[in-house]
């Protein structure tokens, strides 16, 4: 490997878009200043008293947790980090502990939200009801409500999680594809387009930086990543747009960004034009919800009819 392109050490890393050849000092360094200025340029942390972390115990998380957690001790921010267990035995519960460590390490509290508790379905039991869908889309919507729900409990201010550059451009072409652009102007870096009661705005630290860059920075700064996969991840639509990408962005290199930079200019674009309809609240659970029901309680009905066909 040749030289960092700032001192005489050997380089651990080629950024080739800067272009420029980074040590593991020079790498950490410039990888922190960039979600710092993420953070200052969408002003993510302004009147922040109380921020969550949706911690899932993967690299990404833990790398917003062992980011963030300095920067609120600066700005003397309260934070809490929220796990949510989705009940995938021999996945979930191993991250489960790796983020409570983590938290331990760090000081700071940590709350583990069960889906099997709070909505009476663990997605271990979804994929033995064989439903059409696949577990993954109960998955993200469970997860979703019950981090939401959880977050108002604590009275948190927003929710930091750990999307990354690649996560970003999956989700926005993901939404195209699936012909559902409301939910893109309520996915951006800095909360939605439009502000809901009931809903704790996200903000997304490293919305900027690619997944190989954060898996690099969670290794160097010996984070305690375990490199697992969820046995349901070959199911996810999301992993088709994932392959896809890449290979767009091995013969394009910057394509990722660039669908990014698309996104934010969508969004720029509907914040002038869109008079954005707030969302309702479910009449079932009384979270926010774009209908009468949320998808959640539309969800778990579903689930539950089948189990008692199952049953029967
Ligand atoms: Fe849930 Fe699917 Fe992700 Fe597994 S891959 S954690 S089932 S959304």
């Amino acid at each position: 490997m040749p030289a960092c392109s700032f001192c005489h050490r050997e380089a651990c890393a080629f950024l080739a878009y800067m272009p420029r050849h980074f040590c593991p000092k020079h790498f950490r360094e410039f990888f922190e200043r960039r979600v710092r200025r993420t953070i200052r340029e969408f002003g993510m942390l302004r009147g922040v008293g109380r921020l969550g972390i949706a911690l899932s115990g993967g690299k990404d998380s833990l790398t917003v947790l062992s980011i963030l957690a300095p920067i609120a001790r600066e700005m003397h921010i309260e934070l809490h980090a929220i796990t949510v267990d989705e009940g995938i035995a021999g996945y979930r519960d191993k991250l489960v502990e790796v983020a409570r460590q983590a938290c331990g390490e760090l000081g700071v509290p940590h709350h583990v939200v069960s889906c099997k508790k709070e909505i009476g379905f663990s997605v271990d039991e979804i994929v033995a009801l064989k439903k059409r869908e696949t577990s993954c889309s109960y998955c993200g919507v469970f997860r979703r409500w019950a981090l939401n729900k959880k977050a108002r409990e604590l009275g948190l201010d927003k929710i930091a999680t750990g999307h990354n550059l690649d996560d970003v451009a999956q989700t926005f072409l993901m939404n195209m594809l699936r012909n559902e652009p409301m939910r893109l102007a309520r996915f951006s870096p800095n909360g939605g387009l439009v502000r809901e009661d009931g809903f704790v705005d996200r903000i997304r630290p490293l919305f900027r930086i690619p997944e190989k860059e954060v898996a690099l920075y969670a290794l160097l700064a010996k984070l305690p990543v375990q490199f697992c996969e969820c046995p349901h991840a070959h199911e996810a639509f999301r992993n088709e747009v994932r392959n896809f990408l890449n290979e767009v962005e091995a013969r394009h290199p910057g394509t990722k960004f660039r669908v990014v930079s698309a996104l934010l200019s969508v969004q720029r674009a509907l914040a002038e034009r869109t008079a954005m309809e707030p969302l309702g609240y479910c009449s079932l659970c009384g979270e926010p919800s774009a209908g009468g029901a949320c998808r959640k309680c539309e969800m778990a009905d579903t689930l539950s009819r089948a189990l008692g066909k199952a049953r029967n």
